[in-house]
């Protein structure tokens, strides 16, 4: 990936960072399809089987040889989440989380305990990095299910989790570049789901129903698009290589390594979305499951999305499955995701046609407008009490390289399953980029 400063910044630099950024996301319009094959994104495994979202596929080895010497099923799944939340190098969860648009690392949890039918859930926790644990916490040590902001961390300092500055010094640079380069592209409104709302013109409109372009443009490859833009002087194409160029520079002068640079880029560009859920069954059949996050990156302070609402970011019940969610939160929570989907596998609904039936209901809620579907994206983690299991999403993934995933561990092996997804193609950031003028 290019290195440059603006000094050395060229065409090739400004194609290559935009084919990673939302520059390029905005220049194309991925085709719509049904996605058909759910064989390679679901499965029937013999118990104890543990599924989680890709970022915590390398710790789900050690969560499952605890859970098969007998260990509880939410300390398996809380100890494997934990991994993410540990990595400062993971920009998505506890620490070295992108923090909100005041620069603070606000984090939320919420898990389920199967076999004594408990929940517990914090929301927007500062200065606390493992807060599946205190989420944990919350279910066994107190008379409530859900704890929020500075009582929330006062809880948690009382039970010893330590004080710590979720902060790094990378999180920091990427939102100061953020700041200083981008943050009128903010989240204070009006929001997509406002009947108000227009399409950004840097978006051409698509066919609502078909998500095709409609333009006279034709839906020739987007590096071609981006290319024939700066040959042709495209205001559109001058504006993003300012733009790129000013970015490169002040990311050089924050002090962001040469060779993050273009990341980080696309970290302001298309704010990241991160969390990660894990479930788990046991022998016994005894389930659990858990969901965490640092939320969406430069979010207002005190948001919490639906990661620590039980129901919406995770939902477990004993007697029918668990399942997680991971993606646009705000629109999760209003179809109540993780328990619709319990509730359909419960009516006798497979888990992946539970969870496309969740996904149908968030497009419903759009009334299938594709205009605005591209700026979605939603995957959820779904495994029934008999160890099926599966992977479903909104859209492939976020780009090439950041598919959606699902990891499953059993006693056959451990492995990491792609999604299906009910549009083909990839979905576009959020919030758009600013106008270009
Ligand atoms: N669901 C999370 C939230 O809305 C973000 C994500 O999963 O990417 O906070």
């Amino acid at each position: 990936m290019s290195s440059s400063s603006s000094s050395s910044f060229n065409r090739r630099d400004f194609l290559t960072t935009a084919a990673l950024g939302a520059a390029a996301a905005s220049l194309t319009s991925p085709a719509l399809a049904a996605a058909t094959d759910e064989s390679a994104s679901s499965g029937m495994v013999a118990a104890p089987v543990m599924i989680c979202a890709g970022n915590s596929f390398a710790y789900l080895q050690r969560g499952f040889d605890a859970v098969v010497k007998g260990g509880d099923t939410l300390d398996a799944a809380v100890d494997v989440v934990r991994g993410p939340e540990d990595d400062p190098d993971d920009d998505s969860v506890g620490l070295g989380g992108l923090p909100n648009e005041e620069g603070v690392v606000e984090l939320d949890s919420c898990c389920m305990h199967g076999p004594t039918r408990r929940a517990g859930s914090v929301g927007a926790v500062r200065d606390i990095k493992n807060v599946a644990r205190l989420a944990q916490t919350v279910m066994l040590h107190s008379g409530h299910v859900m704890l929020v902001g500075e009582g929330a961390s006062r809880f948690g300092f009382a039970h010893g989790f330590p004080k710590e500055n979720l902060l790094t010094e990378h999180s920091r640079k990427v939102w100061l570049l953020w700041k200083e380069t981008h943050s009128d592209a903010d989240w204070w409104g009006p929001g997509i789901a406002d009947p108000q709302w227009k399409n950004p013109p840097q978006f051409p409109a698509v066919d609502s129903k078909t998500g095709k372009p409609i333009a006279a443009v034709s839906a020739a490859n987007l590096e071609n698009n981006l290319k024939n833009n700066l040959e042709n002087s495209d205001p559109r194409a001058e504006y993003w290589q300012r733009k790129l160029e000013r970015m490169h520079e002040v990311a050089a002068g924050l002090g962001i390594e040469p060779e993050f640079r273009a990341a980080a880029i696309q970290r302001v560009l298309r704010p990241p979305t991160g969390t990660t859920h894990c479930s788990v069954l046991n022998a016994k059949g005894e389930m659990s499951g858990v969901t965490t996050t640092s939320g969406l990156a430069w979010k207002l302070a005190g948001r919490c999305g639906d990661s620590p609402i039980i129901g919406a970011g995770e939902y477990t019940d004993q007697d029918v499955g668990s399942a997680g969610a991971t993606g646009a939160g705000e629109e999760n929570i209003k179809v109540a995701g993780a328990h619709t989907i319990v509730e359909n596998m419960r009516h006798g609904m497979t888990p992946h046609e539970a969870g496309m039936d969740a996904l149908k209901r968030i497009v419903r809620n759009f009334n299938g407008d594709m205009n605005k579907l591209r700026f979605l994206d939603m995957t959820y983690y779904i495994l029934r009490k008999d160890g099926a299991w599966a992977g479903v999403s909104l859209w492939e993934g976020y780009g090439p390289g950041q598919e959606h995933s699902i990891g499953v561990i059993h006693q056959g092996g451990k492995r990491k399953y792609a999604t299906t997804a009910l549009f083909k193609g990839y979905s576009t950031g959020w919030p758009p980029i600013p106008e270009v003028k």
